[in-house]
């Protein structure tokens, strides 16, 4: 424990602290959007080459065929080793070469906003079911869509041991939360379309 120090200034060195962590905070944000402007164009090429080595030898009669037809699939095979990141939501069957693309895809498509918020949500979550706090599993998915198993992983970096049936429940709960969220999401859109068909 620090001892108090009567010559210091604690005011100053308060607002000191302030200023410098809001810089650093908007330095992260700027780097955060440029690291995300990357990350699109990553994922561009990445559904480009998709494209493009699944049409390799489509509409190809020549004698170049057969040689095609071998590099495509060695192409395909190289490609299916490469993608190793699966989409982690029910019903997505998205493959990706890297994690910061996956990353991108769930911000992008799933609403799921980015890996630090979604890591941090799940930890509060496993923390206050270990501290027998209530969790406001409503208003913590507001902004974020869980994928299945965040639960389990936030338990097991945090090393808090639940047990398998409150990490199914809470798993459970997250995934109707979010389907909640969802269909009232699409209702609301449903009645502005309307609004705006009827004005
Ligand atoms: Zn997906």
């Amino acid at each position: 424990m620090p001892v108090y120090d009567p010559n210091k200034n604690y005011n100053d060195a308060y607002w000191s602290l302030f200023c410098q962590n809001e810089s650093i905070l908007a330095k992260i944000e700027d780097i955060s959007l440029s690291r995300d402007s990357y990350l699109k164009k990553i994922l561009r090429i990445e559904e480009q080459y998709e494209h493009w080595h699944n049409n390799i030898g489509d509409n190809d009669d020549s004698d170049e065929y057969q040689k095609n037809l071998r590099k495509k699939h060695e192409r395909r095979y190289a490609a299916e080793i490469a993608r190793e990141y699966n989409c982690p939501y029910h019903g997505c069957e998205k493959m990706y070469g890297s994690e910061g693309s996956m990353n991108l895809h769930i911000k992008l498509k799933h609403k799921g906003g980015n890996k630090t918020d979604r890591e941090k949500t799940a930890k509060h979550i496993v923390f206050c079911q270990s501290a027998n706090l209530p969790i406001c599993m409503a208003q913590l998915l507001v902004k974020i869509n869980l994928p299945p198993g965040s639960i389990r992983e936030a338990s097991e970096q945090l090393q808090i041991n639940l047990s398998e049936k409150t990490l199914d429940q809470l798993e459970a709960e997250v995934l109707k939360t979010n389907e909640a969220a969802r269909l009232k999401q699409k209702k609301n859109e449903l009645m502005k379309t309307q609004k705006y068909r009827q004005a």
